[in-house]
């Protein structure tokens, strides 16, 4: 399904223009208008999914099969040393367009792109507790 007032479904059918990078049946991958880090890339869907969890899998298994072959790219053509793959799902996790996207960002010793990484310990049980808990979900 495409959404008719989804800018990312307009990229992916080109009818906003982007600098494309890659295009097939399932996936689309184009520059970042608002780049994190010099090629900052966006890999999406091309069906209209607002998050990830609503995706079927072969769909996500046809945009993921392309990550591999875009950090490659992005190694050679922008020469950097790492990359995040990040993807922000629901707008609490920093979700401003509502429709899949991966975000690829080169990252070099000493750039400017940093989050907040704040690790903690569970007390006794709660970590077996909750990976049952996931694994009952899961088998749903
Ligand atoms: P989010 O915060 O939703 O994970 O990130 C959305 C990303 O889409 C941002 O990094 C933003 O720069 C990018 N973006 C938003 N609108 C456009 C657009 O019209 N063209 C391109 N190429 N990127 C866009
Ligand atoms: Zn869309």
């Amino acid at each position: 399904m495409i959404d008719p007032a989804c800018i990312f479904c307009k990229i992916a059918a080109g009818q906003i223009p982007s600098a494309k990078i890659l295009a097939d049946e399932h996936a689309f991958a184009f520059m970042d208008i608002g780049p994190l880090a010099e090629g900052h890339l966006l890999l999406i869907p091309r069906q209209h999914y607002v998050t990830l969890d609503q995706m079927p899998s072969e769909q996500a298994a046809g945009l993921l099969r392309h990550l591999p072959a875009l950090c490659r790219a992005l190694k050679q053509a922008i020469g950097c040393e790492g990359l995040n793959v990040l993807q922000n799902n629901g707008r609490v996790a920093h979700q401003v367009v509502q429709h899949v996207h991966f975000h690829l960002i080169p990252r070099t010793s000493g750039d400017a792109f940093g989050f907040n990484w704040p690790a903690d310990k569970y007390p006794a049980g709660r970590m077996e507790q909750l990976a049952a808990a996931i694994v009952a979900a899961l088998k749903e």
